[in-house]
């Protein structure tokens, strides 16, 4: 049984009552980052809840970071600006030193330091994350980073940065899955040092980016774990990147039923409520069952990760799941609100766009399904 954080859902809750639509619907107009949302979240400690009490965190488990992310979405909040810093952080938390842990883990639980840039999406490799090509070269203390990465979100807004490079050619690799190593880039030395970030116009207001390196130079004592490693770290923090994703998509699912379910009771038409009509109640009522769905295997997924045991298809599915659910949800909101789900002042147009990113990031549903065929049902593999 996972635990359910009620006390962390109430307090998460009373914040992001400081922050409600007319908030998000002006940083949305205006592609601004959260800043004041994301800060508040950074003073109550909610994005340090897994950085170890020792490095400053409060050292709770997966199913908290999971609650406050679900909670803020339930919301009608958006976790988007911050979430990474949850998942990232593992990279460092797992495989970095003891130096390194101490030198960034505390800075990172006090806010001092954010964490939010994962560079691993590349515009030639895309899914394909083993062909990606920027390289890092080993030069006497340092390595030197050329290359490009994309759809590198919140760089604007780190201060560091878990990158995955290339520091040995594929052609000299004994293993498809070697050649490949994490670091962690301080972005304010790095813009002074050939580092160059350019925002991406996307369809909700994400902060994403290019970023471009131009014989970026990054002391080797940033090389997390071991050379040539990198990509079996990356690995280990998928399954807490899927789960965390599937919650703040049961978070937005629960935000439409209710939006809907609200509007549904109260909106007149032909002298009674709509939702008295079984056109309008059923697509609320079946998105209900699905997000109930999703969310026991989002809580199975959970109960797996953090009994050690493998969780892999379990964090797939639910992230598959969970995705598809709030999709769902929106879709019957929209059409519940009839002409007012298209009027921003009503947050439903917003979620509906913010939503529809987990189809595709940070996995998209194609590569689940061809895990799941892969590795549950012994497929051969299609790609
Ligand atoms: C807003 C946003 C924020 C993001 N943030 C980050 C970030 O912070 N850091 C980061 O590193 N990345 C980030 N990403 C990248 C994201 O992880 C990728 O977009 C996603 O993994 C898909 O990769 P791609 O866009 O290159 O699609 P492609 O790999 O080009 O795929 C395109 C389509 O083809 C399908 N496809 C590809 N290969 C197969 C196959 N073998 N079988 C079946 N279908 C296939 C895919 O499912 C997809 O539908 C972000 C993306 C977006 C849109």
């Amino acid at each position: 049984m996972i635990q359910k954080h009620s006390e962390i859902r109430e307090e998460v809750a009373k914040l992001c009552a400081r922050f409600p639509g007319p908030y998000w619907q002006e940083k949305d107009r205006h592609r601004d980052y959260p800043a004041e949302f994301v800060h508040a979240l950074t003073e109550a400690g909610y994005l340090s809840v897994l950085i170890p009490e020792e490095h400053g965190g409060a050292g709770l488990p997966l199913s908290a970071a999971a609650a406050i992310l679900e909670e803020i979405h339930a919301q009608g909040c958006n976790g988007g600006a911050c979430h990474a810093q949850m998942y990232t952080m593992g990279t460092l938390l797992r495989h970095g030193s003891d130096a390194q842990r101490a030198a960034y883990l505390p800075k990172i639980a006090s806010g001092d330091l954010r964490l939010q840039a994962f560079g691993v999406t590349e515009p030639t490799s895309g899914t394909d994350t083993l062909s990606l090509k920027t390289t890092a070269k080993r030069d006497g203390d340092d390595y030197i980073v050329n290359g490009q990465k994309i759809w590198t979100s919140r760089a604007e807004y780190s201060d560091l940065m878990i990158l995955l490079a290339r520091t040995t050619p594929q052609d000299e690799v004994t293993k498809r899955t070697a050649g490949l190593s994490v670091f962690i880039l301080d972005m304010l030395a790095a813009k002074e040092n050939g580092l160059t970030i350019r925002p991406i116009e996307t369809m909700m207001n994400h902060s994403s980016t290019e970023v471009f390196f131009d014989n970026v130079r990054i002391p080797a004592a940033n090389l997390i774990g071991e050379e040539g490693s990198g990509f079996k770290y990356i690995l280990t923090g998928m399954n807490a990147e899927r789960i965390l994703i599937a919650s703040e998509c049961i978070g937005d699912a629960k935000w439409f039923i209710e939006t809907a379910s609200a509007y549904a009771r109260e909106r007149k038409v032909f002298n009674r409520p709509i939702g008295q009509n079984q056109g309008i109640q059923f697509p609320i009522a079946k998105a209900y069952a699905h997000m109930r769905a999703a969310e026991l295997m989002v809580h199975d997924a959970m109960a797996k990760y953090e009994a050690g045991e493998n969780c892999g298809a379990e964090a797939n599915m639910a992230k598959m799941l969970a995705a598809d659910a709030s999709w769902a949800a929106g879709e019957a909101c929209v059409q519940t609100l009839g002409g007012f789900g298209f009027a921003a002042e009503y947050d439903v147009e917003r979620k509906f766009r913010e939503t529809r990113l987990y189809q595709v990031a940070p996995i998209s549903t194609n590569l689940i399904l061809s895990f799941v065929a892969e590795h549950v049902l012994n497929l051969p593999r299609s790609y």
